[in-house]
């Protein structure tokens, strides 16, 4: 298989291309496409198999960059696998000027509202800090289609359960989900 013959934009192309990688790992190869065309989608693999940059790359190609509004939400449990989604993220959409935020705990609560004021495509962050955000209306849900759960198991285990609920509460009916 080949990153080409993905119907991948052109734009994310280039910047996959740039950041290093030739073709699609097994699990990029199985579990982009389903993704991309908007289906429903629970894939498992272990770390290091190229699971961040599959969320990565397929939630940048479902951005619509003209809308500044926030269009993609993922949700991991913890804050440094929140980060390294943005900074894998921020990687392969260099060519398409996608914005992302690292919506978590531990950093200044006055930056995100700033951050998120300004308009972002995509939010990477941990339960708790997402669910406050969308409470005080700071991170607005109408235009987000669709939500990924990164390490779904871990996240029930560690008790995010409540949270994530809550925040599923406040998303449009028509929403896809990835586990
Ligand atoms: P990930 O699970 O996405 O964090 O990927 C684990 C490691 O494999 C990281 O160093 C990635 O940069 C690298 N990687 C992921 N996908 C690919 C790919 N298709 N080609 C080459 N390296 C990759």
């Amino acid at each position: 298989g080949s990153f080409d013959a993905m119907g991948i934009r052109e734009d994310l192309l280039r910047g996959i291309y740039g950041y290093g990688f030739e073709k699609p790992s097994a699990i990029q190869q199985r579990a982009v496409i389903p993704i991309i065309t908007g289906r429903d989608v629970i894939a498992q693999a272990q770390s290091g198999t190229g699971k961040t940059s599959m969320i990565s790359l397929s939630v940048c190609q479902v951005i619509e960059t003209n809308v500044h509004e926030v269009q993609a939400l993922i949700l991991s449990p913890t804050r440094e696998l929140a980060t390294q989604t943005e900074r894998v993220m921020q990687a392969v959409g260099n060519f398409m000027s996608v914005s992302v935020h690292a919506c978590v705990g531990g950093k200044s609560i006055g930056e995100d509202i700033r951050k998120l004021e300004s308009g972002v495509h995509v939010v990477s962050g941990t339960p708790g800090r997402v669910c406050d955000m969308i409470k005080r209306r700071t991170l607005r849900t109408r235009a987000i289609k669709l939500l990924v759960l990164d390490e779904a198991d871990e996240m029930l285990s560690r008790g995010f359960k409540d949270q994530i609920y809550d925040v599923y509460r406040y998303l449009p009916p028509e929403l896809q989900v990835r586990l």
